[in-house]
């Protein structure tokens, strides 16, 4: 096929702004193209070569093309850059420079699009020494021999400049309509495309097979299934309505969502832009190779930092570090991910995306092998509001951003590549800052592991209650603390230790041990929130919560200087915590 029948459509595509009248030009030019080459089509409308999730860029840098205009052009690179400046667009410079060239030039053989995907698949594809000539001079032959308009949409499309604004959901009409018999085939060609997310697959499996291929498609290990979305809904009330009376309620993990594909030991992780991020998540790839236990599967889990030695799930900023390459192996010892697993779409060639979630998560159940840092996503079946309100203080508590409620209902299928109300979020909308430190009594502790065998993993802090003389926990603290501070914690705290909670000492956690309210240290948190486990200031905002630091942290300072009845007091608390919200209220 001429690539000039692509450049046509370019052309008029670009002269429209209605979505209807790009839909006709597609048809049309679907309907002209070579069933052995439409997915090459497809992905070219899109300015790519291959779907996304592959990666394969197409890596043109600006001043590379430069290079390759000018070589094609017989001109000197200032001059291009020159009328670069003026016309903001490569593309056209190359357009103009080519056109003035070929009028002196012979008629040439019209360029096929086969050769310039090839062309433009080897100048992706090479690398290393020398490459940088080779994609120059590789660009530059396909530039002399196309004409100048040709010429033009090449340089936008290896320089990533290519900008029809094709929806997705453009390509996916036009296909319906060209192969599929009529709109009407529209939805069961976007099924196919929301399991495969790859756009020329489903183009060339309706242009070759028509409809009936289409439905045969299966999900397949390697393609990334398009993620379902959750809508959003702000009380309890309102979710468990919508969500008929009864839902499964998980904690919504605030870390990185990955969808993990496996075969064999063959394991690959997609972002949920549908990158593929494996090399990122060494150690989340050794998690589901060894311990899913089915052969093939594709599941959906939260990757979260964990402070293995105290069990602490780290902000979501922890998992920047992954970004860098040269960081990774470091992030992943200093803080390996653990895994909260939430879906299961396919086990040993069962499609499992139209199951209602019940059953998907029972298969989900099945298939873990579940230990410290591999887990189901914490949930919670429930059908009041008391314990929605409660389940989310406690996720939010945790570190959580909250709640996702999820459908019970036999209906409840995966709906790939949508937001709908299967899945509702319950989130807090503000985020606040606890900007002031608060000194807290150290009344119990918990056992280290990993690193802290033999120490302490964390602390159980609380504030003083001056109107009943008591001490009401806060918080659990095992972030901050020094090498030095560990090693040394056990022999501090050991004249206090007494074999059971103190009676001044309010605390529904069990403390593996328990001290006399003496020690004080300083700490600052994220923020002061409601807490279902907590007893400082319990019932005084809401009946049934009391508050807590979120994300607290040793300062450093162990306040020596101060009795435990010194410690910041639980009404303090309160007034900070209502300043938060004041602040909240001001934005
Ligand atoms: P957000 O910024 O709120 O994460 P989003 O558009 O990325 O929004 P939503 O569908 O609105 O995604 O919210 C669901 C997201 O929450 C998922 O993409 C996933 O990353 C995350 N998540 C954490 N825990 C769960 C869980 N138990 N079930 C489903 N999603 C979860």
């Amino acid at each position: 096929m001429d690539y000039s029948l692509v450049t046509e459509v370019y052309e008029r595509i670009e002269g429209t702004t209605k979505r209807l009248e790009m839909t006709d030009y597609l048809v049309e030019f679907f309907r002209r193209t070579p069933k052995e080459i439409i997915d090459k089509v497809v992905y070219l409308t899109q300015g790519k070569l291959y779907p996304d999730f592959m990666g394969i860029e197409m890596g043109v840098a600006e001043k590379l093309a430069i290079k390759a205009v000018a070589k094609a052009s017989g001109r000197r690179e200032s001059e291009i850059e020159e009328d670069l400046a003026r016309t903001g667009d490569l593309g056209e410079t190359a357009q103009k420079f080519l056109e003035k060239k070929k009028q002196l030039s012979f008629f040439k053989k019209p360029l096929t699009v086969e050769r310039v995907y090839q062309t433009l698949d080897k100048i992706a594809r090479v690398s290393g020494e020398g490459s940088i000539d080779l994609k120059v001079n590789l660009l530059a032959g396909l530039l002399a021999d196309a004409s100048p308009k040709d010429a033009k949409y090449i340089i936008r499309t290896v320089t990533g400049k290519l900008r029809l604004g094709i929806a997705d959901m453009t390509v996916l009409d036009a296909l319906a309509i060209a192969y599929g018999g009529g709109k009407g085939a529209r939805e069961i060609i976007e099924r196919a495309y929301n399991i495969s997310s790859d756009l020329g697959k489903v183009a060339k499996a309706v242009a070759e097979g028509g409809i009936e291929a289409v439905k045969n498609f299966r999900i397949s290990l390697g393609n990334p299934i398009r993620p379902m979305l959750a809508e959003r809904l702000s009380s309890p009330a309102e979710i468990l309505e919508k969500l008929g009376g009864k839902c499964i309620a998980e904690y919504k993990y605030d870390g990185e969502r990955i969808q993990a594909h496996k075969s064999g030991d063959n394991v690959i992780l997609f972002s949920r832009r549908l990158e593929n991020i494996t090399s990122q998540y060494p150690d989340a790839v050794e998690l589901i190779r060894n311990h899913i236990k089915a052969r093939e599967a594709i599941i959906e889990a939260e990757c979260v930092a964990v402070n293995l030695d105290t069990g602490e799930m780290m902000p979501f900023q922890e998992l920047m570090h992954r970004r860098r390459k040269y960081d990774i192996e470091k992030a992943a010892s200093e803080y390996p991910v653990s895994l909260f697993a939430f879906d299961a779409l396919y086990v040993d060639g069962r499609d499992l995306t139209l199951e209602p979630y019940p059953v998907r998560h029972e298969i989900l159940e099945k298939i873990i092998e579940q230990n410290d840092r591999f887990q189901l996503a914490k949930y919670m079946i429930v059908d009041n509001t008391e314990d929605l309100e409660r389940f989310f203080e406690e996720a939010v508590e945790a570190g959580c951003e909250g709640l996702v409620c999820k459908s019970l209902g036999g209906d409840a299928i995966y709906q790939a590549g949508a937001r709908g109300w299967l899945w509702i979020k319950y989130k807090r909308d503000y985020k606040s800052e606890m900007t002031d430190t608060v000194d807290l009594v150290v009344v119990g502790a918990f056992h280290g592991r990993g690193k802290r065998a033999g120490t302490y993993g964390a602390l159980l802090l609380a504030a003083y209650n001056h109107e009943n003389d008591t001490f009401e926990t806060i918080c659990k603290c095992g972030s901050g603390f020094t090498d030095e501070d560990l090693q040394n914690l056990p022999k501090m705290l050991e004249p206090y230790r007494i074999g059971h909670r103190h009676p001044r000492v309010n605390s529904n956690l069990e403390a593996n041990v328990w001290f006399l309210p003496k020690m004080v240290i300083e700490v600052i948190g994220a923020e002061i929130t409601l807490s279902p486990i907590h007893t400082c200031a319990r019932d005084l905002i809401r009946k049934g919560s009391g508050l807590a630091i979120r994300f607290p942290r040793f300062t450093g300072r162990y306040r020596t200087d101060k009795s435990a009845e010194d410690a910041t007091r639980v009404d303090e608390i309160v007034e900070m915590y209502k300043r938060q919200l004041k602040k909240i209220e001001a934005e």
